[in-house]
């Protein structure tokens, strides 16, 4: 048996709604040891997708709650298997009392991700559609949550799997060639043909490929680090970036990188602050880890924002300033008017942060390097992982149309391919590891 299958088997429990109060939590149930469940726990049959206000029992017969149940058939469910969803009352104890008992009566607890590795598993989705189902669930823009819902639905996997139909015919095209001499593939068109189907397929790589950068760019969005000496304006700064009317702010309660990095969204685009202000020593353990994050994070900021004192240092001459790294210099309603007229060059900022003047021009700033990508935003949602993985695919894609062109052995030429073929299956998951999977669906919430 398949290691994999053997390590998802048994019948999983697991409270998909948010912990804590609600009005209503639910709690989904998948397995083969569905139906039993039901038996002992609601004892009375339920029919696909029909909800029913029903009494749900302990193991003693008791009952807990009054829930409504929906019991989807396998394989017509999310996971592909026998699904339970017991809607009960919101409160902690309740959903936790219906899940203890639940693994008394033979599921087991879910780990993280499980009811949609499954699916996966099940064939229901493919990988690249669930990973759009983490990223639908933590969207925190419009255009994310768009693009996601777009890619659960296959927008992103046709693609590849088009691609990958063109390889498969380039291969075969090559491959059926092998046994015939040069004047009869002459005769027949051949290399033309294969120039042609080179030639689209190369197409249609590119627009993939620029299309998968844009899709990153978008979920990962904008992180901007900004830097300067104590006291020039930092914090004021980015109060007045995080509180600006096309500014909204994401809330991570209970972690003290809040103080740190903010994470808004600016006309809709996911924008993060890490405030270098924030960067201090300290004893905290949990500070610490955030402080960390935070410097690292900072080196890999898309853009820096450094904050200068106008009042100290001069805008004559700044040559640090360019498109990923702005020189905002900040207390310009400290300057008198002379002085202030003189910020003119490119990446550079005069603002008072204290006042909220000019901070509109460098939120401005930050949008505009959304812009370009706006047309093709929607589409799909996509990872650094397909990106690295198409580029690997189109650089063997590459090699095998120069083989080609330099009339190199055909079977060559064809491994190039099934190269191509190997790294553009790793995006759906046709060809993956247990590694990956595991990389992939640890980092989604239990219950999902
Ligand atoms: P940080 O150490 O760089 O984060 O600086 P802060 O944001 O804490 O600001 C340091 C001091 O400068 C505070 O007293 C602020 O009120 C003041 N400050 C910040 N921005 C301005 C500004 O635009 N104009 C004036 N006059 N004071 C400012």
């Amino acid at each position: 048996m398949n290691t994999k299958i053997q390590r998802l088997s048994g019948t999983i429990a697991a409270q998909s709604s948010a912990q804590g109060t609600s009005g209503v939590a639910v709690i989904r149930v998948s397995g083969s040891g569905v139906k039993t469940i039901i038996k002992k726990a609601i004892k009375k049959e339920l029919e696909h997708m029909k909800a029913e206000l029903t009494p749900f029992h302990d193991q003693n017969g008791n009952v807990i709650d009054q829930v409504i149940t929906l019991f989807f058939q396998s394989p017509s469910s999310y996971t592909g298997e026998d699904v339970l969803e017991i809607s009960c009352h919101g409160s902690v104890a309740i959903a936790d009392e219906i899940l203890s008992s639940l693994y008394q009566q033979g599921a087991r607890p879910a780990n993280a991700g499980e009811f949609t590795r499954r699916a996966f598993l099940n064939d229901k989705l493919d990988l690249t559609q669930a990973e759009a189902v983490a990223d639908l669930i933590e969207s925190n823009s419009i255009e994310v949550a768009r693009a996601a819902k777009n890619s659960l639905e296959g927008a992103f996997s046709k693609k590849i799997f088009s691609i990958l139909d063109s390889l498969v015919e380039l291969r075969s095209t090559i491959e059926a060639s092998l046994d015939f001499p040069d004047e009869d593939l002459e005769e027949t068109d051949h290399n033309k043909r294969l120039a042609k189907l080179f030639n689209e397929t190369r197409n249609s790589y590119q627009a993939l490929l620029e299309e998968t950068r844009v899709a990153c760019k978008i979920r990962e969005g904008l992180v901007v680090a900004i830097t300067g000496k104590p006291n020039v304006g930092k914090s004021t700064l980015l109060n007045q970036l995080a509180g600006h009317d096309r500014a909204i702010v994401s809330e991570e309660p209970g972690t003290t990188r809040d103080t740190i990095e903010v994470n808004t969204t600016i006309d809709g685009y996911s924008v993060s602050f890490i405030d270098t202000a924030g960067v201090r020593k300290t004893d905290n353990k949990v500070e610490k880890e955030g402080i960390r994050r935070a410097i690292e994070a900072t080196e890999n900021a898309d853009l820096i924002i450094e904050v200068k004192d106008a009042t100290q240092e001069s805008m004559v001459d700044v040559k640090e300033a360019n498109e990923n790294h702005l020189v905002v210099y900040n207390k310009a309603d400290l300057l008198n008017n002379k002085k202030r007229a003189s910020a003119t060059s490119k990446g550079v900022f005069l603002v008072s942060a204290l006042q909220g003047i000019g901070v509109n021009k460098i939120v401005d700033n930050l949008s505009n390097r959304f812009k370009n990508t706006k047309d093709i935003v929607s589409t799909i949602t996509a990872r650094r992982r397909h990106l690295t993985s198409l580029k690997e695919s189109f650089e063997s894609f590459d090699i095998a149309s120069k083989k080609e062109k330099n009339n190199e052995a055909g079977d060559i030429v064809a491994e190039e391919l099934l190269q191509a073929q190997n790294s553009l299956s790793e995006i759906t998951g046709e060809y993956s590891s247990e590694e990956l999977l595991d990389s992939i669906f640890n980092k989604f919430c239990i219950g999902k």
